[in-house]
C-alpha cells in the first residue's frame, strides 16, 4: 500500500519533469521504481541483532548458526584486525580501507558504519537482497548505526530489530575485559559507544535483557522471536 502511494506520488512527478524536460530527475525516478519492485517482492525476514559491546551478540548468533545452517549469516567487511582465534571469511571479510571505500563508492553496501570511531564496518547489499527474495531467514549483527540505515531501506514487513540489553555498563566493561587485553583508549571508545546505542534501545522492535551467566537464557529469548515471526509469516524453514 505504502510503495503504491508513493509510486502515485512519483508518477506525478515524473509527469511534471517531463514537461519541464528534467531528465536526471526522470533517471532518478527510473531508479525509484527499479528499486521498489525489488523490494515489493521480498518475502524473508531479516533479522537485525544490535546492542553494546560485550553484550552477546556474537554468542547468540553463533549459536543461533550452529542450531539452524539452513538460516542465512551474511558475512560483513571491516577494516579492523583480525583477532586471535578469527579467520578471514567466518563472521568478517578483513579488507583495507581503500578497498572498502571502493566497496562505498560502487554502492555495495545495504549499510556501512564507522564504528566505535575506529574502523570501517559493512554489510554487503547483494546476499541479503537475494536471500530476502528467496523467502529465507537472514540474521545479522550490526551496530545502531546500521540500524538506522538499514530500516530506511528495507520494508518493516521484512525486517525485525532486537536488541540485546545488559544490567549495568560496569557489567560490560567486565566482559569486555575478559574477552582479551584491549587498549585502555578503545575500551573507552567502546563505552562511550555503549551509552549511545542504549539511548536508542526503544527504537527496537524487542528489547532482551542479557543478565550475567544467563546465555542460554538470552539465545532462547532470541530464538522464540524469530520462530514467532517465521511462524506468523507462514515461511517455509
Ligand atoms: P567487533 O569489532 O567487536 O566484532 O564489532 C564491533 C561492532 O561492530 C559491534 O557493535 C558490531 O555489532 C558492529 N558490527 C559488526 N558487523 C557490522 C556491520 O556489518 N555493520 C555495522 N554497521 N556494524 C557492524
Amino acid at each position: 500500500m505504502l510503495y503504491s502511494l508513493t509510486t502515485f506520488r512519483w508518477l506525478l512527478v515524473f509527469k511534471e519533469q517531463l514537461l519541464k524536460r528534467s531528465y536526471p530527475n526522470i533517471l532518478a525516478f527510473f531508479g525509484f521504481l527499479f528499486n521498489a519492485a525489488i523490494l515489493q517482492t521480498m518475502k524473508g525476514i531479516l533479522f537485525i541483532i544490535s546492542g553494546p559491546s560485550g553484550v552477546g551478540k556474537g554468542t547468540v548468533i553463533r549459536l543461533l548458526k550452529a542450531k539452524y545452517p539452513q538460516f542465512v549469516f551474511p558475512i560483513s567487511h571491516t577494516t579492523r584486525a583480525m583477532r586471535p582465534g578469527e579467520k578471514d571469511g567466518e563472521v568478517y571479510h578483513f579488507t583495507s580501507p581503500s578497498i572498502f571505500e571502493c566497496g562505498i563508492d560502487n554502492g555495495d553496501f545495504l549499510e556501512w558504519a564507522e564504528v566505535h570511531w575506529a574502523n570501517y564496518y559493512g554489510t554487503l547489499k547483494k546476499p541479503i537482497i537475494d536471500a530476502l527474495n528467496e523467502g529465507k531467514v537472514v540474521i545479522r549483527e550490526v551496530d545502531v548505526q546500521g540500524f538506522h540505515s538499514i530500516r530506511k531501506v528495507i520494508p518493516a514487513e521484512n525486517l525485525v530489530t532486537i536488541f540485546l540489553k545488559a544490567e549495568s555498563p560496569e557489567k560490560l566493561l567486565e566482559r569486555i575485559a575478559k574477552r582479551g587485553k584491549l587498549p585502555e583508549e578503545e575500551l573507552l571508545r567502546r563505552m562511550e559507544s555503549a551509552k549511545r546505542e542504549m539511548a536508542d534501545a526503544h527504537l527496537f522492535d524487542y528489547q532482551v535483557w542479557s543478565l550475567e551467566g544467563q546465555i542460554p537464557q538470552l539465545v532462547l529469548d532470541v530464538e522464540k522471536i524469530i520462530l514467532d515471526h517465521i511462524q506468523k509469516a507462514g515461511l517455509k524453514v
